[in-house]
């Protein structure tokens, strides 16, 4: 078996094609959706996705503003400008572009966002709201972007086996109970996992989270398996991979994500996606709907 192999690009591009008529849309009613990014610092990384996230924004027809601060802002500043974009009518969606300078306290800046707002949906009212799964929330768009996929390949989530390889706060627990929700029967893996095989082998679906180049191995892959690998690592040679064995794996899996090229694309789809999604609750809400 060789998998089909799932073209995040693609994916990307059906799901902004969306957003773009709701935005028109949104747009003839009077309400241009708009996303405002913090960036504190000068951290080369975030400044390359902030441009990216502006760029999406721009394609889809979203106002955007960037509001860039030097690293030795206070965080009181920081909290000000969020308070200012909270109250103004025109900002559906803010992100604050981690990470910020160690000396932030990240939870109380994130708190800071008005949860209405928050589209990269860190905010602990919508991680609760992940949790109890309330649907008018905003999920985390690494692993919003991970549905969507599975969505748009019609590939059934309800009985299956999953198992999460990485349990951290944005991209793996979320995830999981994403899937959860989806009534997935869900694994998660973490760096203490003891013989991460016997859990993997499991898994009708895969999803790989952890930062580890060839973590997962085709001997750790169930055949038919559908393997989802978020993982970026830039190798010493300069070369970009994820965290599975991606020749290796192709052979046994059903459907596999590459890198890059798979998730990457739907990260900023799912932000601008979160945004028209937080701008026509906006229009609702004005027109007392
Ligand atoms: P993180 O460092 O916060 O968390 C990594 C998780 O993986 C932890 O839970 C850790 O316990 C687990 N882990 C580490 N080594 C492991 C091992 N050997 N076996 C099992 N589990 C292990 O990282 P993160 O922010 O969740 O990101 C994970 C990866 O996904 C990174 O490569 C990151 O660059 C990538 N990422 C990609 C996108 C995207 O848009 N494609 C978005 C976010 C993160």
């Amino acid at each position: 078996m060789t998998a089909k192999i799932i073209d995040g690009h693609a994916v990307a591009r059906h799901v902004r094609q969306e957003c773009r008529e709701a935005t028109e849309a949104l747009k003839r009613r009077g309400v241009h959706p708009g996303l405002a990014v913090v960036i504190v610092g000068d951290n080369p990384a975030s400044q390359v996705y902030v441009a990216n996230k502006i760029k999406a924004c721009e394609e889809v027809g979203l106002k955007s503003t960037v509001h860039a601060f030097a690293a030795d802002t206070s965080d009181g500043e920081i909290e000000a400008c969020i308070q200012r974009l909270n109250a103004d009518p025109a900002v559906h969606g803010i992100l604050v572009q981690l990470p910020l300078p160690s000396h932030f306290d990240v939870r109380r800046v994130l708190g800071a966002i008005s949860s209405d707002k928050d589209v990269d949906g860190f905010h602990l009212y919508n991680v609760g709201g992940l949790v109890v799964g309330d649907n008018t929330i905003f999920p985390p768009c690494t692993p919003f972007g991970v549905q969507k996929m599975l969505e748009y390949e019609n590939i059934p989530v309800e009985g299956q086996n999953v198992v999460v390889v990485g349990a951290s706060n944005i991209v793996g627990k979320p995830m999981a109970l994403m899937l959860m929700q989806k009534d997935a029967t869900v694994c998660i893996c973490h760096a203490k996992t003891r013989d991460l095989a016997q859990f993997t082998i499991l898994a009708d679906i895969l999803v790989v989270a952890a930062g580890k180049p060839n973590l997962i191995l085709p001997q750790m892959v169930r055949h038919g398996a559908v393997v989802i690998d978020v993982g970026i690592n830039r190798l010493p040679n300069g070369r970009l991979v994820g965290d599975v064995d991606f020749e290796g794996v192709r052979q046994k899996a059903s459907y596999i994500t590459p890198v890059p090229g798979g998730v990457g694309p739907m990260t900023v789809t799912m932000l601008v996606h979160n945004t028209v999604q937080s701008a026509s609750r906006f229009a609702q809400n004005a027109a007392g709907l």
